[in-house]
Order: C-alpha cells, then structure tokens, then sequence
C-alpha cells in the first residue's frame, strides 16, 4: 500500500469552495468548528460521538448541543408549541 503524501483531501476541496474554508483549517488543527476549542480525543462518550467527530469535526459538547436541538419534544404538540411561542 503506497500513501499519497500532499494529496488533497476532496472533503476538504469541496468545503472550501464552499466557503467553509475556516471549518476545514479548524478541523484540521484538531479543533471544533463551532466553538473553536481544542478537541481531546478522550472527551467522546461514545463510539457514535467519535464517528460523529471524524465526520463533522464537533466536538462532544457542540454534538451535544446540535443533536439535543434536533431532538423532538414529543410531549408538546406543534399547535401548543407555536401558541408558546406567541403568548407570554
Ligand atoms: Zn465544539
């Protein structure tokens, strides 16, 4: 098996030029995108987190974040939710 030395990371290309050039440089300093702190390899709880890591770059505390937003409130219903949001 030979390793390309200097070859371009597609990823990384494709991010670029897409403007997420900072993301990338972040990324490969071994820093989150989001909040831009060092990422400790011990900091993920799980095998998912990292996967999740090697992908996007988040660290566990942004993926927290980012995935606990997504996350649904299946005890309110959507009429009850945008009401809330409209009444005081
Ligand atoms: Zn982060």
């Amino acid at each position: 098996m030979s390793t390309q030395k200097g070859a371009l990371n597609m990823d990384d290309e494709i991010m670029r030029a897409l403007g997420f050039g900072v993301q990338v440089d972040l990324r490969n300093e071994g820093r989150c995108p989001f909040c831009k702190s060092e990422i400790n390899p011990s900091e993920f709880i799980n095998p998912k987190s990292f996967k999740e890591f090697t992908l996007s770059g988040l660290c566990q505390k942004c993926q927290d974040e980012t995935f606990l937003e997504i996350d649904v409130n299946d005890d309110q219903s959507l009429e009850s939710f945008l009401e809330g949001e409209t009444h005081d």
